[in-house]
């Protein structure tokens, strides 16, 4: 199966795609934020630094970053395929992992770019409500998952409540951020010519679109 690089807005369906790739497919799930977090959990020399980064609020290192992805992609469980989730997030990231992957023997493969339109994106943000009990997510706003009483988990009746974040001001934030940062690196990647648009706004119709995408 390809490779695959994806690029989604905040709740343009990543997370469920993803499950969807892991599950049927048998990808392998690479997150930065995951790498990151282990490697400070696992608490070795790199792990002590990134845990000290960390602490203090900065930002980790390219080198680092692209140090644990080498680590991450030396493993066997990437060679049925892997999608990559958060990275890269800028151009020179991106040009970077084209010379890693190149030396290391690995196919860059497909880069997905998951085409939500900004209304779904903004009622799937705005509507979202959570259990305080058990944590299941629930959507006020787009007639999926809408919780049969308002304001009480289907599951435990727990009170709903919704995170102080997930507000229209904040999400258009997000995605105007969303937005500049990936820009250079959607054109980049069309001119290189593996870049591909699928629709989002549909659980089943998301996976029909990249499974017409992974074959060699
Ligand atoms: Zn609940």
């Amino acid at each position: 199966m390809k490779n695959i690089i994806l690029i989604a807005a905040p709740a343009a369906g990543k997370g469920t795609l993803s499950e969807m790739l892991v599950e049927k497919h048998n990808y392998a799930h690479i997150s930065t934020g995951d790498l990151l977090r282990n490697a400070s959990a696992k608490g070795d020399e790199l792990g002590k630094k990134i845990s000290e980064i960390l602490a203090r609020g900065e930002l980790v290192t390219d080198e680092i970053v692209f140090e644990l992805l080498e680590r991450r992609l030396q493993e066997d469980d990437i060679k049925n395929g892997y999608i990559l989730d958060g990275f890269p997030r800028t151009l020179s990231q991106a040009q970077e992992y084209d010379q890693m992957v190149k030396k290391m023997g690995i196919d860059l493969g497909i880069v997905v770019v998951i085409d939500t339109k900004y209304e779904t994106l903004k009622k799937r943000i705005v509507g979202r409500v959570l259990c305080k009990d058990c944590g299941s997510v629930y959507n006020t706003l787009t007639g999926v998952n809408t919780p049969k009483v308002d304001g009480i988990c289907d599951k435990c009746g727990g009170e709903l409540y919704k995170r102080s974040d997930d507000n229209e001001e904040s999400f258009e934030a997000r995605f105007k951020t969303y937005q500049e940062k990936t820009a250079p690196l959607i054109e980049y990647y069309k001119e290189k010519g593996n870049l591909f648009l699928i629709k989002g706004e549909d659980k089943e119709q998301m996976l029909e679109e990249i499974e017409a995408l992974l074959h060699d």
